[in-house]
């Protein structure tokens, strides 16, 4: 059976009159979330107080929720697990994944990546000693790039800026014959692409749950690693709840077994429940069918801004198996055009220095938006309605 996505679309909480096309950067919010966060609030946490931990499984849910969005990446159950935000994900697995090639001292990537992943990078080689390094190169050298010097092969599968999408199988086979990890960052894949952790031989993947996800502002990240890695995959960041036994209160750190010890802290319960009730709109959805909706919407999308609007460039790629669920055009004056965007109600982001971005989720979003959201770029851009001093100062978030 195909899935249904006006039914989809129903369970989602729209403002009335606004074209969301910002799934990608936060998604909106599914409309059981509220009443499932405000139980646990006053039914568990307000009546049960710490014995919630217990009593209402607020321990076990990083692995329980994590097992929910292992079926959206095509990762073996058991292998995911939640907390923290994307940024420290990236870090543990990159740190886990150089730990386990020692001889080698390059991470690569690509300079399409999302800045703080590079960051991220490093900030790790620097405390690991000057013989580590960061190299970056085009997103469309990177496989060419791989070669026997290089530790890790750490990418974002779709590049946030352009929408971009890499071969995750080839490029990680490609690393494998190089004798290198690969660590792959789905936050502009989970929930969006037919992404496939485990038929593609990721070592380790890493992603956020805010976005295609829908788990709301600040929303827990989730890494998983490969069952081969597993149980030596050593935690850079060793905290208590990765502990083999969090409760002996040992002195010294033992990893905990499988997944959990990539574990570190306490859990956001809090927002672990909004992600647990909102990925209840995924129960009745076909990756396969999220795909192919995704590539209808992307498709008609590109062909009637191309033939409305001639003065933006797209930036996207055309063709399917090198797109996520995105749409970017560029044009100098991006920002002013998406500030008149978002003052009609359609609602993308500007991604310096000249990319205008536009989000496309099955879930909620139809052909209908597509089209509408259409024309109103075309009339922004034929009247130039951009063009006026209040589109064109900078907000802090963009
Ligand atoms: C959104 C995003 C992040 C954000 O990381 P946080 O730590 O959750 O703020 C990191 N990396 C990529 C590739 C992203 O798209």
């Amino acid at each position: 059976m195909t899935t249904d996505f006006t039914k989809t679309r129903a369970l989602f909480d729209l403002p009335e009159g606004m074209i969301y096309l910002d799934g990608n950067s936060l998604g909106p919010l599914p409309r059981n979330v509220a009443d499932r966060v405000a139980q646990t609030i006053t039914g568990e946490w307000g009546q049960m107080v710490i014995t919630g931990w217990n009593r209402a499984g607020w321990m076990d849910l990083p692995a329980r929720v994590g097992d929910r969005i292992a079926r959206l990446i095509g990762a073996e159950a058991g292998h995911v697990v939640m907390g923290d935000t994307l940024s420290i994900k990236v870090y543990q697995a990159l740190a886990s994944a150089l730990e386990m090639n020692p001889d080698r001292r390059v991470i690569l990537s690509d300079t399409g990546n999302f800045p703080s992943d590079l960051y991220m990078a490093e900030g790790l080689c620097k405390t690991l000693g000057p013989e580590y390094r960061l190299v970056t190169v085009a997103p469309q050298e990177v496989e060419a790039a791989i070669d026997d010097s290089v530790a890790v092969l750490m990418l974002t599968e779709v590049d946030y800026r352009t929408g971009r999408r890499h071969d995750m199988p080839a490029l990680t086979a490609k690393a494998h014959a190089m004798g290198a990890l690969a660590v792959w960052d789905l936050a502009h894949s989970a929930g969006a692409t037919d992404v496939k952790v485990a038929e593609g031989r990721a070592d380790f993947a890493v992603g956020c749950s805010y976005k295609y996800l829908n788990s709301g502002p600040g929303g827990p990240a989730f890494i998983y690693v490969a069952p081969r890695h597993v149980d030596v995959a050593r935690p850079a960041l060793s905290g208590w709840l990765g502990h083999e036994a969090p409760f002996a209160f040992d002195l010294d750190y033992r990893p905990g077994r499988g997944i959990d010890r990539m574990r570190v802290g306490t859990p956001p319960v809090l927002q672990l429940v909004a992600l647990d009730a909102a990925l209840d709109v995924w129960d009745g959805v076909r990756i396969a069918d999220l795909r192919a909706r995704s590539l209808e919407l992307t498709d008609a999308f590109i062909k009637s801004v191309e033939a409305a609007c001639p003065d933006l460039t797209l930036a996207t790629p055309r063709e399917h198996a090198m797109r996520g669920s995105q749409v970017s055009f560029r044009h100098p004056e991006g920002y002013a055009i998406m500030q008149a965007l978002i003052a009609r109600g359609v609602i993308g982001d500007f991604r310096a220095p000249d990319i205008i971005r536009f989000g496309f989720t099955p879930l909620f979003v139809g052909m209908d938006e597509v089209e509408q959201a259409v024309t109103i770029l075309a009339e922004i851009m034929e009247t130039r309605a951009w063009d006026r001093p209040e589109f064109k100062t900078r907000a802090k978030v963009t």
